[in-house]
Order: C-alpha cells, then sequence, then structure tokens
C-alpha cells in the first residue's frame, strides 16, 4: 500500500517525514521531491532495498543510482574524495550538481558495478530532513518509470508508483523541472557527462575547465558511453514526438497536419502562439524566461499522453540559459523522430494517415 503525505517546504512536519524515513530504516520505498526533480528513493547501504528501486522502474541493471547525502561527513562513507576538493564542493552544495568520484563502501547495484559514485546533496529542505531522519545515504533515480518524462508533480509519481511504494511524498512542483548536472570528478580534466539544473559555466567558475563531450546532444545508442545513462531513450512522452530544426518548419509541419486532419500537439514558447496551427498549443512558457520552460517541458510531455491527439511536435530553440539541458532532452526526449526537413516529415506521415 502506499501513502501519500503532503508536506510544505515552508513547515516541514516532524512526524510526517519521521513516518517517512521510518520507512526507509525498514527498507522500503519512498519518492520525495528535490529542488529538480521528484526521486524515488532507498537506503543507499540495502541491497535488497535498491534493488527493488530498478525493478519498479524497469530500470537497467547498467545504469547507476545517484546517492543522496545531507552532511559532508556521509560523503566520505560512499566515496573517496581528495581532502582539497571538499573545500570547493562546498561551494556548489546543496544544490542540482552531481559529482562522480571513486565509490566506496556501497552495494554493487547501486553503483552498477563500477567502481565509481554519483553523489549528490540536495537543497530541497524535505529531501534534506528525509535523509537527516533516515541517517542513511539515500540511493535515488528520478521517479518515472524507466524511458518516460521524470516527475515534477507528486501526481506524476502517483501515476507511475502508486501502489509499489511505501510513500508519496507531495511536496509541491519541482523548482528548476529538469534533472541534476553531472559532472565526473573522479578524473582529470573534469567532464560533464549530463547537462542538467546548474549552469556548466557557473561550475567551471569553481571547478575550472569542464569538457564537454560531443556525445551529448546525441542519441547514443551503441559503443562507449561516459555515464550509462545517456546511452537510452529517456524522457519521451507514450506517443511520438517529432523534432524539427526550428520553428518555421514546425510552423508548415502545423499547417500540413491541419489539412490533413491529424490530431497533433504542438510545444512551444508563447511567443509563437498566433503562428502555429492546430487547436492543442502546450505553452512551455516564454522564451525570455528560460527557468519557466525548463520547469514546464517534463510536466507537458506528460500532458501529450492525456490529451486527444496522436503525435507531438517541438522545435530546437537556443535559450540564454538552461540551453544545454533543455536541448538535450528535447533532443532524447524524440530520439529517432528528428525531422530533417518539412518535405521528409510531410512523406512520413502521408504514409501514417493511410495505415492508420
Ligand atoms: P537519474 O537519477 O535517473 O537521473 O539517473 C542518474 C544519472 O547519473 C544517470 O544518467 C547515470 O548514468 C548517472 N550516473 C550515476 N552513477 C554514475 C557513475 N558512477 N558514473 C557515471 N554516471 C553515473
Ligand atoms: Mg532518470
Amino acid at each position: 500500500m502506499t501513502r501519500i503525505i503532503k508536506i510544505s517546504e515552508n513547515r516541514i512536519g516532524k512526524k510526517r517525514i519521521r513516518y517517512a524515513a521510518n520507512q526507509i530504516k525498514d527498507g522500503k520505498l519512498v519518492v520525495f521531491p528535490t529542488e529538480t526533480v521528484y526521486g524515488i528513493g532507498a537506503n543507499a547501504f540495502n541491497e535488497k532495498a535498491c534493488r527493488e528501486i530498478f525493478k519498479v522502474k524497469n530500470r537497467a541493471a547498467d545504469n547507476p543510482l545517484i546517492v543522496h547525502i545531507c552532511r559532508f561527513d556521509q560523503l566520505k562513507e560512499v566515496a573517496v574524495v581528495p581532502d582539497k576538493l571538499f573545500k570547493v564542493i562546498d561551494r556548489l552544495w546543496p544544490g542540482p550538481v552531481t559529482f562522480i568520484f571513486k565509490s566506496r563502501n556501497l552495494p554493487k547495484v547501486v553503483t552498477a558495478g563500477l567502481d565509481t559514485v554519483a553523489v549528490r546533496m540536495p537543497s530541497n529542505k524535505i529531501a534534506l530532513e528525509l535523509i537527516k531522519e533516515s541517517n542513511v545515504p539515500i540511493a535515488a533515480p528520478s521517479a518515472n518509470i524507466s524511458t518516460f518524462p521524470s516527475a515534477t508533480e507528486a501526481r506524476h509519481a502517483v501515476a507511475d508508483f502508486f501502489g509499489k511504494v511505501a510513500v508519496i511524498i507531495d511536496g509541491g512542483r519541482s523548482k528548476f523541472g529538469l534533472e541534476s548536472t553531472v559532472i565526473d570528478l573522479s578524473k582529470k580534466p573534469y567532464r560533464l557527462l549530463r547537462p542538467g539544473s546548474y549552469d556548466v559555466s557557473r561550475l567551471e567558475k569553481v571547478l575550472g575547465k569542464i569538457i564537454i563531450p560531443d556525445s551529448i546532444n546525441k542519441t547514443v545508442r551503441k559503443g562507449k558511453v561516459l555515464s550509462p545513462g545517456m546511452k537510452y531513450r529517456h524522457y519521451s512522452p507514450k506517443k511520438p514526438l517529432f523534432l524539427f530544426d526550428n520553428i518555421n518548419e514546425l510552423i508548415s509541419a502545423s499547417r500540413f497536419l491541419e489539412s490533413k486532419n491529424v490530431k497533433f500537439a504542438t510545444f512551444i514558447p508563447c511567443e509563437y502562439k498566433a503562428k502555429v496551427n492546430g487547436n492543442k498549443k502546450l505553452i512551455l512558457g516564454s522564451r525570455d524566461k528560460p527557468d519557466e520552460i525548463a520547469r514546464n517541458l517534463f510536466s507537458s510531455f506528460r500532458k501529450l499522453d492525456e490529451i486527444d491527439a496522436e503525435i507531438g511536435l517541438i522545435a530546437d530553440m537556443k535559450l540564454d540559459s538552461f540551453d544545454l539541458a533543455v536541448r538535450n532532452r528535447i533532443v532524447k526526449a524524440a530520439g529517432e523522430n528528428k525531422v530533417k526537413n518539412v518535405k521528409q516529415f510531410i512523406k512520413f506521415i502521408d504514409s501514417y494517415v493511410t495505415y492508420r
């Protein structure tokens, strides 16, 4: 049975946190809010509980978990960290950035057998209190069934995990709405493994030069990957999402789809509302407020599956902040459905219309 517990970050009810923490201590799973997205957590030292996370998420066993901590002494329990790095990390935590170190003491299931571990100290007060009360590091990937968009509201996690976890804590909408930035500090030069809510150029001011691999915004299918999670289909709605190079291509495509009576939805910044055809426009926010677009992205992807539409359309966009992370999520969510040009798209749709 799953208990859904509402907790406000401004006034954290001790009794409620204690209930959830007792479930963690008891080897159960708890969905909890963080400032990035919701996490599905277990005691990081409990192998069986961590195995259960993989099972309920349908997560590939070679995709390691992020270990969440609330104090620096917990970092030493799970990772080997050079002394001089502590001061540096202290300037960045708590916050939406995950670091990779050499791992220690953790069951293999958490690190997927790697000799490194991903660790983060979140800034969300509910997450911090939960870890504190549990008195153990909490291993937690994003609270979504694998390949689907991460949960940015408790109701998303309820849809995916009700009946499969002990507790779902409803702490309201996620502040950032995109996962943490992942940086490998286990070897030099430091390297970006996943763009996320913490801007890389801000991290560079503290950490020095960070390498951004070319593969970051590609759909990697095979071969060696730096971070196992990056090779999987990710963040995708169940319905096909088509990615266009720019908004003008999307606008032409929307005109064509309307003429063919295909039911489609568009994901667009509000500035283009008047230009795009169709009556299902999922407004991501304003281009001038990239944080809004980041926050709304996953919940609007989930909306595509709820509304009466067959397909979704989105266009690449250049943003002043969150640019790398937002574009990464869009590229991965669309996967193979990257449209080379409108002509090619029209061909695809023509064949689809014949067969549906
Ligand atoms: P999620 O928590 O679902 O956002 O996924 C955690 C992300 O961290 C995935 O992309 C993992 O591949 C990555 N990750 C976790 N542990 C490691 C590690 N030891 N080395 C590289 N990447 C990692
Ligand atoms: Mg995830």
